[in-house]
């Protein structure tokens, strides 16, 4: 008796920890299809499919133990909009791209897909988009600062508005004087700005020692992002009884986040990528 108990506990938590997996292309599918339907376009339906499978299977992975599943989403995920959204569809799915389609008053491509990823979703996945999705930290996590070397840097993550507003005022000039052609301004608006992301973020990754500097001080997605996943649903935990003080955790993470605490207000909080180092990292499983 003790024996089949123990078999169905064994079992149960082995569907459990595929949990987040199942859950997470649920909500993709209904996205899929909700959008498909009311839009009246199969785009939609292949696009979040492919998106929520890609992220579904990485999760999977994971959970399996896969060192590499990460990496695999952020690959399937951020080529599939680099290379077939952005460059062959002509989408630009940078968040000028996001201004450009709010002005002409039209909701599909890239409003949608700030709507998904960057908005409203983060109320559930906090920001997953960061850890797995990116098109810019797809090529920046490949770099060989994996842990920041440095400390975080104390004000400089202030740019990252400037440049929120930069974008902004960039296309609401081109509405303003009636620019021609905007078209082919935002396709080549998209390749520029995604060769200048990539030189910043490489330049920096270098000059701090962390591969991800550009997301901690320039990025203006981040200011979408940051407060929607301070309400994440799906966050780090940390049974801070459990905890030994052993600091491996802080040392993992690449964002600083103080992931030996448990409350939503610890310090980097609304930086959290959900890559899980630190659980990996934690010698007493405090972190789940
Ligand atoms: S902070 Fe910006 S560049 Fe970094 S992963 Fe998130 S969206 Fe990409
Ligand atoms: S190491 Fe932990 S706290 Fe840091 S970003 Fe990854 S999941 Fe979040
Ligand atoms: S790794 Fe685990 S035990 Fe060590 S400080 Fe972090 S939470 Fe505490």
């Amino acid at each position: 008796m003790k024996k089949m108990n123990e078999q169905t506990n064994k079992k149960e938590r082995g569907i459990s920890k595929y949990l987040a997996a199942i859950l997470m292309f649920v909500i993709f599918e209904t996205v899929a299809v909700t959008l498909w339907l009311s839009l009246d376009n199969l785009f939609y339906l292949l696009n979040f499919s492919y998106i929520g499978t890609c992220i579904s299977i990485g999760l999977a992975l994971f959970a399996a133990g896969w060192k590499h599943a990460r990496r695999f989403v952020q690959f399937a995920v951020g080529s599939y909009m680099l290379v077939y959204l952005g460059i062959i569809s002509n989408e630009n799915m940078q968040i000028e791209g996001f201004w450009y389609y709010l002005f002409t008053g039209v909701f599909e491509a890239a409003t949608i897909h700030y709507a998904v990823a960057k908005i409203f979703g983060p109320l559930i996945f906090g920001r997953g988009w960061c850890g797995y999705a990116c098109w810019t930290a797809m090529i920046l996590d490949l770099l060989p600062y994996k842990q920041p070397q440095k400390p975080r840097k104390k004000g400089i993550g202030v740019i990252r508005y400037f440049m929120f507003t930069l974008s902004f005022g960039l296309i609401a000039a081109l509405f303003l004087y009636h620019v021609g052609n905007r078209e082919r301004i935002m396709f080549w608006l998209f390749l520029g700005g995604n060769a200048l992301y990539y030189l910043i973020g490489v330049i920096l990754a270098f000059a701090f020692k962390d591969n991800r500097a550009f997301c901690k001080y320039i990025c203006p997605i981040t200011v979408f992002l940051k407060p929607m996943s301070y309400f994440a649903l799906f966050r780090i935990h940390c049974d801070e009884s459990k905890c030994v003080g052993c600091g491996k955790c802080l040392k993992a993470c690449p964002m600083n986040v103080e992931c030996n605490k448990e409350s939503r207000k610890r310090a980097n909080a609304t930086e959290c990528i959900l890559c899980f180092e630190c659980k990996k990292a934690c010698p007493v499983k405090a972190i789940k």
